[in-house]
């Protein structure tokens, strides 16, 4: 077992103190990273909240961070030690029902194991999240992180930015094409700024009619058909963020 550092609340405790936790020692396909920078999201906030409620075992949280893989499993391939990458919010999935096959783990039948606050498939214990000094993760959970991109900068592209970036990838959206996002939060601004070479961004938020740039339709509007491109089952309902 490894021992790190992390910032977690124990029990019904409302902040985040400085403690030791255990980190598993790599499994085989296991990859571990020296967290670097890890973003702050809302639901870190949520969840704090809850689990005070709660005041029910250690809560960790964090699932966007960068780092360096500092030790990996015998059966990693695609890692090696001195690597720059990122995980995200989640860390591992049944890897056998239909969205996960389509390479859409978010939707697993099973439900993902989260980064912190999930329970692991192997051992069962809940998972501590990236505000802490090591991450152990399966390897096909780690994204490498291009040289090019500022470290401080991408974390937050693990959650909010992946979370508004795969469904405009999904589409095809494009030059010409009229997207909608519900609601200009953390994920939408983020889906207005990041591919804003493309993106025009409008607003027809009726609380801020100040920042209205086109008017809100009026009268019946039409529905919206997918392209008939799509490959993988439809999503179910749910989100993991
Ligand atoms: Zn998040
Ligand atoms: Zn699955």
């Amino acid at each position: 077992m490894r021992t790190t550092r992390a910032y977690g609340a124990q029990g019904s405790e409302k902040e985040l103190t400085l403690r030791t936790i255990e980190r598993r020692d790599p499994r085989l396909d296991d990859v571990a990273v020296r967290v670097t920078y890890c973003g702050v999201c809302h639901s870190d906030l949520s969840a704090l909240h809850a689990h005070a409620a709660d005041g029910d075992g250690l809560l960790v949280p964090g699932h966007e961070f960068v780092g360096e893989v500092v030790a990996v499993g015998d059966a990693v391939t695609r890692f090696a030690v001195g690597d720059q990458v990122a995980v995200g919010n989640i860390v591992d999935s049944c890897g056998t029902c239909a969205m996960c096959r389509a390479g859409q783990e978010n939707f697993c039948a099973e439900f993902p194991t989260l980064t912190y606050g999930g329970r692991d498939r192997h051992d069962g214990s809940t998972t501590l999240g990236g505000y802490s000094g090591e991450y152990v993760v399966r390897e096909n959970f780690v994204y490498h992180r291009p040289a090019h991109l500022d470290p401080a900068a991408v974390a937050p592209l693990l959650c909010a930015g992946v979370t508004v970036w795969e469904p405009l990838r999904r589409w095809a959206a494009g030059p010409g094409m009229t997207v909608g996002v519900a609601g200009l939060g953390g994920s939408g601004t983020s889906r207005c700024g990041s591919p804003r070479r493309w993106v025009r961004a409008s607003s027809c938020s009726p609380a801020r009619p100040e920042r209205r740039t086109t008017p809100a339709p009026s009268g019946p509007t039409t529905s919206w058909s997918p392209p008939t491109t799509r490959t993988s089952p439809a999503p179910p309902a749910r989100s993991t963020c």
